[in-house]
């Protein structure tokens, strides 16, 4: 029997054991059968793929035309949009669903489909605590542009929403045993003579082959790295970079509109106002929410930074070269984490003195200088300022000062494949093809004219959970579940220290703080080096302190040191095992 082994790139942790598996999905050639196919491992894909499991569905495979799962979901910075939360509350927030659903249609000017806006919001709260309770920690409330109060919920260490994301659904999926194909791009969807879905042509390196199956739910994200289709349908974006990835092709919206789905809005294509026009690296919108401002390259402001993307990026056109310069203060930086990762890109300049950055810039100091003196009074004046910024907290007067030259990029595809709440894709007549499904940026509808930040995660999670529970009811009313044949083999790895070391051999006991208590740990130092790091007795919370295993343990293995990074989400659970091992290399000197 052939076997096509497809390498999944992840490592998961077995128990809480130091040794490393990785998870590699075995596919039975001679079978090729599915309940559900999921095309694309990003947040909306592998949403849909966990509800379908949790709905009781038990034939469930993805296929990922790259080797790792994540998408532009992983590049997503913001966080989560959510109202009515409990977050809200504690921060003594008002918001409302309505509002949400109004904020929504007016960014999108209106031409959103109001059912899917209206499902989106009232569905926000719930998708929030769902990938809570797996662990992504989205609990700090924070503004973003085009929200009526502060509604975006980001990860407690402030780090970018969409790594924490992946990882927190990629290990309920591997923990799900649900098989991701890696290196297997969709090609085709197969309908049977009554156009009902029954089966996925994919290729990957050893060919092409079709997994027959009941449903698929098509979740391959947008098409902002497709230059050719972005100009032909926007001939102004002609010759824009992107904060896309390269996978972002449409594959999606060619394989759908192929079988007679029909799309909406495909020619609102969002530009992102403050990306590096080098390197193409998107400043998230929280460095403004937190406080920043953009000054054009003779030092002043012209337009409310806090505006709807594609306001905020017309007004950068209309400047000089059309760029601009993103300016913010020290207090601005300790507020958020992305921005030491902008800073060790080299793509910061720096100064400890206002006239110092204009000079490290080229603009005219004496109008920076003005602009940030007005800018400083408006803050503490309390008051909306002349371009309607309200709600400002820093006045930007903290040494040292920061400048980020911005222009706008390609960065989200607003239209795409036609959907109804039970992200059921439709045909030109509006009648539901059957046994097909979509979520996330391969959708169009939800957010009309102009994305807000914040909004794609809430409807990859929303649309992605919705897909999953309706492929699930379809397959159940249509032949049933069956047994997995393409099955998930979990191969053991042992991490190995990649560096000497000099400890005293043995078996050594120690205990870390947790969020749950005293964590025990227990090594082996073998030729006086660490090969093995265990959890003994603790009450760290399931779903999350894996993290923190997977993370730092083979890193403190690899390294023979505790120099290492802690696991975002998993922080406290990180420290735990760091303090216990340094207790260990104590005991072992
Ligand atoms: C730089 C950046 C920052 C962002 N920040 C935010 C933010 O702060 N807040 C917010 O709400 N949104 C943000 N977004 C938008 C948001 O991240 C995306 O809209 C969203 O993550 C899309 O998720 P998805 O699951 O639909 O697609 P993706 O995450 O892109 O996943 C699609 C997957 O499908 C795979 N695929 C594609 N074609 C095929 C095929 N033929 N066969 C098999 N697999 C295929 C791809 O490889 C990919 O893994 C940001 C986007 C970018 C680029």
């Amino acid at each position: 029997m052939k076997k096509i082994i497809a390498l999944a790139l992840s490592a998961v942790m077995m128990l809480s054991m130091f040794t490393a598996c990785s998870s590699e999905p075995t596919v039975d050639t001679n079978s090729k059968s599915a309940d559900i196919v999921v095309i694309g491992a990003g947040g909306a894909g592998m949403s849909a793929a966990i509800q379908a499991v949790q709905n009781g569905a038990t034939n469930v495979v993805i296929v990922e035309k790259t080797g790792m799962a994540g998408g532009n979901t992983t590049r997503s910075t913001g966080g989560l949009n959510a109202s009515e939360t409990t977050f809200q509350e504690r921060d003594k927030i008002e918001d409302s669903n309505q509002l949400f659903i109004d904020d929504t249609m007016k960014g999108g000017k209106n031409i959103n489909n109001p059912e899917l806006v209206k499902y989106m919001a009232e569905n926000s709260a719930e998708a929030l605590y769902w990938v809570n309770d797996m662990g992504a920690d989205l609990t700090v409330v924070g503004l973003f542009g085009g929200a009526s109060v502060k509604r975006i919920h980001r990860p407690s260490d402030t780090s970018a929403v969409g790594p924490v994301l992946v990882k927190t659904l990629l290990s309920v999926v591997e923990k799900n045993n649900i098989p991701v194909l890696y290196n297997t791009k969709a090609e085709e969807i197969i309908t049977d003579a009554n156009g009902a879905v029954s089966g996925v042509k994919v290729t990957d390196a050893e060919g092409t082959y079709t997994i027959n199956c009941k449903a698929v739910i098509i979740a391959t994200g947008g098409f902002g790295a497709n230059s050719e289709m972005v100009e032909k349908l926007n001939p102004n974006l002609k010759g824009f970079g992107t904060t896309n990835v390269a996978a972002a092709t449409g594959d999606g919206i060619t394989m759908g509109t192929a079988i007679g789905a029909a799309t909406v809005d495909m020619e609102q294509i969002q530009t992102h106002p403050t990306v590096h026009p080098e390197t193409q690296t998107m400043y998230t919108e929280a460095v403004r929410g937190n406080g920043a401002i953009i000054v054009n390259k003779e030092g002043a402001r012209f337009t409310n930074e806090m505006g709807t993307r594609d306001v905020v990026s017309a007004a950068i056109l209309e400047q000089t070269d059309g760029q601009a310069w993103l300016i913010f203060d020290e207090a601005v930086r300790k507020s958020l984490k992305a921005i030491e990762g902008y800073i060790s890109a080299g793509i910061v300049f720096q100064s400890e003195t206002i006239e110092g950055l204009a000079a490290e810039i080229g603009a005219d100091p004496a109008t920076l200088s003005a602009t940030m003196a007005k800018f400083a009074d408006d803050v503490k004046a309390g008051n909306a300022d002349e371009f309607g910024r309200a709600g400002l907290e820093l006045p930007l007067t903290e040494a040292n000062f920061y400048a980020c030259m911005v222009a706008p990029a390609i960065h989200h595809t607003m239209g795409g494949l036609k959907i109804n709440t039970a992200a059921e894709v439709l045909n030109e007549e509006g009648n539901a093809i059957a046994g097909l499904f979509a979520a996330g940026e391969v959708t169009g509808g939800v957010h009309g004219a102009n994305r807000l930040g914040g909004n794609a995660v809430t409807d990859i999670v929303v649309f992605g959970k919705a897909a999953g529970a309706s492929a699930c009811d379809y397959v159940a009313a249509n032949g049933g579940h069956t047994e997995a044949t393409i099955v998930v083999e979990k191969v053991e790895e042992t991490v190995k220290p990649e560096v000497e070391a000099n400890f005293k051999d043995g078996t050594y006991t120690a205990v870390g703080t947790g969020i749950g208590g005293d964590v025990e740990v227990i090594a082996e130092v073998k030729d006086g080096e660490i090969v093995s790091i265990t959890l003994g007795q603790h009450g760290e919370t399931e779903g999350i302190f894996e993290g923190a295993v997977d993370g730092v343990i083979p890193e403190i293995i690899k390294g023979q040191t505790t120099e290492v990074d802690t696991v975002s989400g998993a922080t406290i659970t990180s420290n735990a095992i760091i303090e216990a091992v340094e207790d260990i290399m104590d005991q072992a000197a």
